[in-house]
């Protein structure tokens, strides 16, 4: 039964709600083996093997959002906050550059400081700087006009994870303030004003079951976003859920082939998360389909503050100082990490 359901994936790059309970709770680990192979296929199909790679500069450790589960909620005291000036965030981009970079990813909490008069022109001016650069935002809920001011300034990619599709386990994960309805509506403005819009969840988060995860491949399946964002949760001492469970790397690996055999033209990375729970988390993510990596581009000292669950990564061969070691790992295991802006394939 998983064989026969994993041909239809492959085939009709969904299945209803039901079946992805099938695949998802009864998986095995041959039907895993054979879904991460045929996932790497089809990526290899449309992608080759190469990775593209992202410098990700973390801009703002301040947050007015409440998640539950991330250390840089409003109400977590005992969070450092930072945010880059202009002149440090060009500094990134400028050794992002000479290292290679050709996409900017400027993630951040949902910090009021960065109103439009301020990022705005911040764009404007990476994008007049690098012009040859992608310049993508993850930097949460805004308005519309605001993400058209932010587009018509030279960003033309952003990142915002609907984090979950069932909305009592949005409730259980986030205060009554935020709203999935807003989040989902964010997603489909962007779409609109033509960005190349990244979605996506954690895997694991506390009381996740199949039918939610098969809930999330649903939803994926109606947004056709061009980038698919996933990553294990991973518990934050100071917070509500710091007592609980991981998210597998074995679950996560079984979703990104899923993703890929669901969206074969995605751009989907293997995130920091990934490399967070296990060592080579990386490798095995673009072993199970991903192809994109989004190596630390932040200043140094303020790379721990950017703390949003424990033990997360940020130096040694996950910076982005160390792109040739990222690139020795990824040819080991027969992939080529690419510079260049790497577009997505969805139209
Ligand atoms: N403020 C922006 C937003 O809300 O999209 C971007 C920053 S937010 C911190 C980036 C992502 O971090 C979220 O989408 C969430 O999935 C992830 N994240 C936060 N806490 C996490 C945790 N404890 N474990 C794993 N991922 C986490």
């Amino acid at each position: 039964r998983q064989q026969q359901l994993i041909d239809k994936l492959e085939e009709q790059r969904r299945l209803e709600e039901g079946e992805w309970v099938e695949l998802i709770g009864g998986r095995t680990p041959e039907s895993a083996a054979c879904i991460r192979e045929r996932a790497r296929a089809v990526r290899d199909e449309h992608y080759g093997r190469k990775v593209y790679t992202r410098g990700l500069i973390e801009l703002s450790s301040y947050c007015k959002n409440n998640c539950y589960y991330c250390g840089i909620r409003r109400s977590n005291n005992n969070a450092v906050r930072y945010r880059l000036s202009d002149e440090q965030v060009m500094a990134c981009c400028r050794e992002g550059y000479k290292l290679g970079f050709r996409t900017f990813v400027l993630q951040g909490g949902e910090d009021l400081f960065f109103s439009d008069e301020r990022l705005v022109p911040l764009v404007a001016r990476i994008h007049g700087a690098f012009p040859d650069c992608a310049i993508t935002l993850s930097m949460g809920e805004r308005s519309r006009e605001s993400y058209q001011a932010l587009f018509d300034a030279g960003a033309g990619r952003y990142l915002l994870r609907h984090e979950t599709a069932d909305h009592l386990h949005y409730r259980s994960l986030h205060p009554q303030e935020m709203s999935p309805f807003r989040r989902h509506k964010c997603l489909f403005t962007l779409r609109e004003i033509g960005y190349q819009v990244g979605s996506g969840f954690m895997v694991g988060s506390p009381g996740q079951t199949a039918e939610q995860l098969a809930r999330d491949m649903d939803f994926l399946h109606y947004l056709q976003p061009h980038m698919i964002g996933i990553g294990p949760f991973i518990p934050h001492r100071h917070t509500m859920y710091a007592g609980e469970q991981a998210g597998s790397l074995e679950l996560t690996l079984f979703m990104l082939a899923c993703l890929r055999l669901a969206h074969p033209k995605a751009l989907i990375p293997a995130t920091t998360a990934l490399g967070t729970i296990d060592p080579k988390g990386r490798e095995q993510g673009i072993l199970s389909g991903a192809n994109v990596v989004m190596p630390n581009l932040s200043p140094v000292e303020h790379r721990k503050d950017y703390d949003l669950y424990d033990n997360k990564i940020s130096t040694g061969e996950e910076a982005a100082e160390c792109r040739f070691c990222l690139q020795a790992r990824m040819a080991r295991i027969g992939y080529e990490l690419v510079v260049g802006r790497g577009d997505s394939l969805v139209g």
